[in-house]
């Protein structure tokens, strides 16, 4: 297992742990201010700098991606198809214009969640199977562009409206039937975040191995968790034995980013540099 004590060089931060602080041009910034390497920025950010500012920034920077967050959002109406297909191919087109080396997926829940307008549907397994399908569509497309598409499973608590793949195993089972020569250009976001509960977890990445490890995201699962969305620890203060994790995802091949992942109101509320220094020392004491 690497040693991340010394130095931050495998720490990457993505966008959503200090969004609330600034723009993506002065998060850029301010993880070039404390010499983090790699970022993984949101779409949503993206956009309202520009793509091309975000580009010029991202390399002017000298920071490399760990990932872009994110496509899917994949079960809706048949009228809506086409719009969520084109809206994930520009996902793929942005994610190679920055350079990242996967495009993260949050498959989506039941359609009128995911794409909103779509008509109630109670039927999860039907959204799995939307799901797939899309995946199967869209991965020629990201084939072409040479950008990897990473499945990332979601907790349970967010299968209604976020996810409907909920298990290392059920994104493996999608990648297997979807790209079963195991290309490389499909696999799996591994979160600790949503997969650290699962008993399946060490069997799930043993069987991703370093083909399907796309990303690795850390952050901590704080007792009680307040928001089911916007209460995410810091690593080191909730339950998540992140280093017994880490070693798995090593021993299996992942030698990518540690990309830290802090949705959080109170990480929201503090000064950035200070979020960041923080990230660096926990990265290097906890991850
Ligand atoms: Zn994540």
């Amino acid at each position: 297992m690497r040693d991340f004590s010394r130095d931050h060089r495998w720490l990457s931060i993505n966008t959503a742990t200090v969004r609330a602080q600034g723009d993506l041009l002065a998060i850029v910034d301010a993880c070039a201010r404390a010499e983090i390497g790699a970022i993984s920025p949101w779409r949503d950010q993206v956009e309202a700098v520009g793509l091309d500012k975000a580009v010029r920034a991202v390399r002017d920077a000298g920071l490399k991606l760990s990932g872009y967050c994110r496509g899917g959002m994949f079960p809706s109406d048949t009228d809506r198809r086409q719009e969520m297909i084109d809206d994930n191919r520009r996902a793929i087109d942005e994610a190679t214009a920055l350079g990242a080396p996967c495009l993260v997926l949050v498959v989506g829940g039941l359609p009128q969640f995911s794409r909103p307008g779509s008509a109630a549907s109670k039927d999860i397994g039907a959204a799995r199977a939307l799901v797939e399908d899309a995946i199967g569509e869209l991965l020629g497309y990201a084939r072409r562009a040479g950008m990897p598409l990473a499945i990332e499973p979601l907790h349970p608590m967010y299968a209604a409206d976020r996810a409907c793949v909920n298990t290392i195993a059920q994104a493996l089972d999608i990648c297997d039937s979807t790209d079963p020569g195991c290309s490389g250009d499909l696999g799996i976001a591994c979160d600790v975040y949503h997969v650290w509960w699962d008993p399946a977890l060490f069997a799930g990445i043993k069987r991703a191995g370093r083909e399907r490890l796309l990303a690795y995201h850390v952050c901590d699962w704080l007792v009680p968790t307040r928001d089911l969305l916007l209460d995410r620890g810091m690593m080191g203060d909730g339950v998540i034995d992140l280093k017994s994790i880490r070693a798995a995802v090593e021993a299996a091949g992942y030698g990518g980013y540690s990309e830290v992942e802090i949705f959080s109101q109170d990480w929201w509320s503090r000064p950035i540099d200070d979020v960041l220094q923080t990230c660096i020392a926990r990265h290097r004491s906890c991850v």
